[in-house]
């Protein structure tokens, strides 16, 4: 690589694709090479555990990318650290002209690409950011007074009214003809998981395939986790290995149903966007005052998956040995930490937030928030999941919980740590109480 060559930045962050990325797309037809970068970010890894999945999931989606990049004689350089002081150090060795990325909305995010847009400034050099990980973003779909909404229903209307317009929103940016506009870089990949910090942990990482006929049948199955009948796109869209306007015109030829969960993601990730309070807070102010009873020894019942209540602990079993949950089950354990053992919702959303291979924080802290009840849009706090009809209406031949739970039914299975009805009327109470 030569240091006197002036050229541009591409940053991947939660886009690792080379087909269909809009900022990539614009930066490899701007004129000028482009050298791609990715930061691991320390302010983010610190946070986590040595063994977490994700962070192998990024590696090994980084590593295939760089082998579709060897034709084109490139390849992801990869760089740890705080992106602020990662940017100083590439700027004080090359010439670059400009950095492209896409929009990112988390607060965290936001800041951090705030203070790298200065910076870029301060040295003249241009930042271009381009809307990808979402079909329609911050205040493109509001109300008519301009406000955000904070009801699905009537943003789900508008939302597929402004697709019914005009659907130049699922345009493809077909970046991929473009890839020989990769500045050349030797493929020396650096640095290895155990330099950031992180065990090895091999093929974490597959490569997303809709499967046709489970998406045509969603709006029947999808309630039923022994059936293993949702597309699984969790993960590929937090880390964009997926393009979510392929996903959204897939959805619009296969299932409504289907489709109607891929808005319900913008929706939490607008909420967010507008109300970034609720990262930390609850949506209703009100329901700060609830008094959550916070024992701990029910909570590592809970997390651990012995509660006693067999598809609660099969949810639990599942979510701690494969980062996976199934939807109906994520909202009967989270309901029955709320609301059953009085636990704050906010130990559940950490949870959840440190196992979830699909973790997104607009898409986590909005269910947890609903399941309280604290949320823009939440079921009423009153409603309260009896977690043994949910079984018996989901996982009716308890094959679900069997595979999970595989003492079920024996002596060796725990008793119940609450009793449901005695739990339903102090939940109610301490509701009622501070509302
Ligand atoms: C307490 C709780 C916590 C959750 N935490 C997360 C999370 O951290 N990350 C996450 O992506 N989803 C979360 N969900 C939503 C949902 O459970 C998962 O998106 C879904 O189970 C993932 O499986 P799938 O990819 O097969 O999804 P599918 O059912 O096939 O749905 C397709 C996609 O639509 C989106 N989606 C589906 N349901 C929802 C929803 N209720 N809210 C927002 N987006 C949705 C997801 O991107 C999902 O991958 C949570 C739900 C609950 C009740």
């Amino acid at each position: 690589m030569n240091n006197n060559d002036t050229f541009s930045i591409f940053w991947f962050r939660r886009d690792l694709r080379l087909f269909d990325n809009s900022a990539l797309f614009h930066a490899l037809t701007a004129g000028m090479k482009v050298f791609p970068i990715f930061i691991f970010d320390k302010n983010i890894l610190d946070k986590l555990n040595a063994d977490d999945k994700r962070v192998n999931f990024i590696f090994q989606a980084i590593e295939n990318l760089n082998f579709l990049l060897k034709p084109h004689k490139s390849a992801i350089q990869l760089y740890y650290g705080n992106p602020q002081e990662i940017f100083e150090q590439i700027l004080s060795k090359y010439k670059v002209k400009t950095v492209f990325a896409n929009h990112d909305y988390e607060p965290y995010a936001i800041g951090r690409d705030l203070q790298i847009e200065r910076l870029l400034k301060l040295r003249g050099v241009g930042f271009q950011t381009y809307k990808d990980q979402i079909v329609f973003e911050k205040s493109e779909i509001t109300k008519v007074s301009g406000e955000p909404y904070t009801i699905f229903t009537p943003y789900n209307h508008k939302w597929l009214e402004k697709l019914n317009q005009d659907n130049s929103c699922l345009k493809t940016w077909n970046s991929e003809d473009y890839l020989n506009n990769f500045y050349e870089v030797e493929d020396k990949c650096t640095l290895q998981l155990s330099d950031i910090g992180f065990s090895e942990i091999k093929d974490v990482y597959q490569q997303f395939q809709p499967n046709i006929p489970i998406l045509e049948n969603y709006g029947q199955t999808r309630d039923f986790p022994a059936l293993d009948s949702t597309s699984r796109a969790g993960i590929h869209l937090r880390f964009g290995m997926v393009s979510v306007r392929q996903l959204v015109a897939l959805a619009l030829q296969t299932n409504a149903v289907w489709l109607n969960e891929l808005i319900w993601r913008e929706f939490f990730m607008q909420i967010l966007f507008h109300f970034p309070n609720v990262e930390n807070h609850p949506f209703k102010p009100k329901y700060q005052f609830i008094n959550w009873i916070n024992n701990e020894k029910d909570f590592e019942a809970w997390s651990k998956g012995m509660t006693g209540y067999p598809l609660v602990d099969a949810g639990m079993r599942e979510l701690n040995e494969t980062g996976f949950m199934h939807n109906r089950v994520r909202m009967v354990t989270a309901s029955f930490l709320i609301k059953h053992l009085l636990v704050n919702w906010q130990w559940g959303e950490a949870y959840f937030a440190s196992k979830l291979l699909d973790f997104d924080l607009s898409a986590n802290n909005g269910n947890w928030q609903w399941a309280a009840g604290t949320g823009c849009d939440a079921a009423p706090y009153f409603r309260i999941f009896n977690p043994t009809t949910q079984a018996e209406k989901f996982d009716h031949e308890n094959i679900y919980i069997k595979k999970w739970v595989p003492e079920f039914n024996t002596s060796k299975y725990c008793k119940p740590i609450v009793e449901h009805s005695f739990a339903r009327k102090r939940c109610l109470e301490a509701y009622k109480s501070a509302l």
